[in-house]
């Protein structure tokens, strides 16, 4: 038996006593704000002491709305090593979202950047956020928001010492928590035990997914509200490697200038944001000499992009994974042998989404429970399972019927597998769009179109896009003497009052009839079949499932 569990505790250790010189870098509305792992240190054992005389016990749910910086990384140990569990909560999603996430998680603290204050008074909601305490605005002001029983992150930090002993925790304790909203119905929540971070932070840093050093710059892009950044933040750390936060909206100069100035190494994020990288540096000159790899996750990568990183010596890593999974489940590494074959053939594997991760298992299921063929192109749903895994959700009894069998995790990607054991999603089982790497539900949409008094029906569905990698588009059919030239607008109106611009269908197409299958169900692939071939959206690009 091992004498101590498996926690977050002794990586943050080792890099206040190996590295207390390495730098942790923000970008700030008012410049770079620059620490240390030994400053580091002893801010988080100084939230801890916070935390703790604010009341916050074991297992208690800490939630947090912010972008990428260093006092949201603050969060990411202190929270966890101190026993409560770190709830990250994605500020884009609609208002009646965040008040169910909020409400379900039973938050007692949470913490909200200046630039989201309103994001959160708008979700604002005495009910749903019953179970919050405080609110601590991570700036030096309170914003001029309502925001009840509001304190500044300086102040919640004042007067507390760094000298707090952490306590000794089981690996199967509660440390992180993360909700997923790709299907319909409320969002599903998955918890991270100590010992699931713990994993999943190992098995980054070996070669065999991302290879992560003491040497090396990391910079995740991708929101720390996204399944704690893909683990970047305690991987870094576990590494004793360089941070370096974007923090709020960077855009593609933003980011082009902390790679040049801060030696980025490697850097991670969905691949609407390397597409916009690129399209900037199309017409200027950046040193980007000293960036080795580039993440991209969360939706599928283009070609495109792993042959003009290629270009400028920088390799893309595509990797699959999601909120059950920790998140990182597969990574598109060039495999041995592969560095023989052609340039083509090697650009087609590393555009999958990749090789399983040491330490996770998977099948592939067609009718039921019958294995596919490893011929790349037999497919059927990806199932997974391995210790940095959920194999629940949240006080969620319906989806873990659905969703589990046994210890394996239903990803509802439909995917391939080839000779080599590359995964490839080729389609996907539900009916969800993902834009810019964030989940729109096409049926809490169409539902909600349906709501228009001129609407009979309607159908939403994802159409594949250059940039944000799909967008929705509404198949509408309207009520008889319905006037049809204003309807479009009427309906935008109806979907502004409940959800953010970006889940605004792109397109309203007139129908006569939604498709149905035999028992009568919206026939989604009998639509997109239909439509097919015709240009819907600006942005549209060919249907690879076609
Ligand atoms: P989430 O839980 O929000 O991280 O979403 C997970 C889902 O995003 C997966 O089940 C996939 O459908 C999709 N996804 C994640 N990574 C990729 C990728 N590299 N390529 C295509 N789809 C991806």
């Amino acid at each position: 038996m091992p004498g101590f569990d498996q926690t977050l505790r002794p990586f943050l250790w080792r890099a206040e006593r190996l590295y207390p010189d390495r730098e942790i870098v923000t970008r700030t509305p008012e410049g770079r704000r620059r620490s240390t792992y030994a400053e580091y240190g002893d801010r988080v054992r100084r939230l801890a002491s916070a935390l703790d005389v604010a009341g916050v016990d074991r297992g208690d749910r800490v939630g947090t709305v912010c972008w990428n910086h260093d006092r949201h990384f603050e969060t990411y140990f202190a929270v966890p090593n101190a026993g409560a569990q770190l709830h990250t909560i994605n500020p884009l999603l609609p208002d009646e979202h965040i008040q169910y996430i909020v409400g379900n998680a039973d938050d007692r603290l949470l913490f909200v950047d200046p630039s989201l204050a309103e994001t959160v008074a708008s979700a604002y909601d005495a009910d749903a956020f019953a179970s919050v305490e405080r609110i601590v605005v991570v700036g030096d002001a309170l914003p001029d928001v309502d925001l009840p029983d509001a304190i500044t992150y300086e102040k919640f930090l004042r007067g507390h010492t760094a000298d707090y002993e952490w306590p000794e925790l089981p690996g199967d304790a509660p440390a992180g928590m993360c909700y997923t909203s790709g299907t319909t119905g409320n969002p599903k929540g998955v918890e991270y035990t100590q010992q699931m971070l713990w994993g999943h932070t190992m098995a980054m840093l070996t070669p065999q997914a991302l290879g992560i050093e003491d040497s090396d710059v990391v910079m995740p892009v991708v929101p720390m509200f996204h399944v704690n950044a893909w683990g970047f933040p305690f991987a870094a750390t576990a590494a004793g490697a360089k941070h370096v936060y974007p923090g709020p909206s960077p855009d593609p100069a933003d980011l082009a200038a902390l790679i040049e100035e801060e030696g980025v190494t490697i850097t991670a994020g969905v691949p609407t944001v390397w597409l916009g990288l690129l399209e900037h540096l199309e017409d200027r000159d950046a040193d980007l000499s000293t960036l080795e790899r580039v993440v991209v996750g969360g939706a599928a990568v283009p070609e495109i992009v792993i042959r003009r990183f290629d270009d400028m010596g920088i390799e893309v890593l595509h990797a699959w994974g999601m909120t059950e999974t920790s998140p990182v489940g597969t990574v598109a590494r060039r495999k041995h042998g592969l560095e023989a074959a052609d340039y083509d053939e090697q650009v087609t594997k590393r555009a999958k989404q990749g090789l399983i991760v040491p330490g996770l298992e998977f099948r592939v299921l067609k009718d039921g429970d019958e294995p596919i063929e490893w011929d790349g192109e037999d497919f059927g749903e990806l199932l997974i399972r391995g210790p940095w895994v959920t194999d629940e959700y949240y006080g969620r009894p319906d989806a873990n019927e659905s969703d589990f069998e046994g210890s394996w995790l239903r990803t509802g990607d439909i995917v391939t597998v080839d000779p080599d054991g590359y995964v490839e999603i080729v389609d996907r089982a539900d009916d969800v769009i993902k834009s810019g790497g964030e989940w729109i539900s096409s049926q809490e949409l169409e539902n909600a179109v349906m709501a228009h008094e001129a609407v009979d029906e309607a159908a939403v569905i994802g159409v594949p896009h250059e940039r944000w990698g799909e967008r929705p588009v509404a198949f509408v059919v309207p009520a008889e003497g319905a006037d049809r030239e204003s309807l479009p607008d009427g309906i935008e109106a109806l979907l502004r009052e409940d959800y953010p611009d970006w889940w605004l269908p792109d397109a309203v197409e007139f129908i006569d009839a939604v498709p149905k299958t035999a028992t009568g169900k919206f026939s989604k692939k009998d639509l997109r079949e239909e439509f097919a071939d015709e240009p819907l959206i600006e942005g549209q690009t060919p249907d690879a499932r076609e």
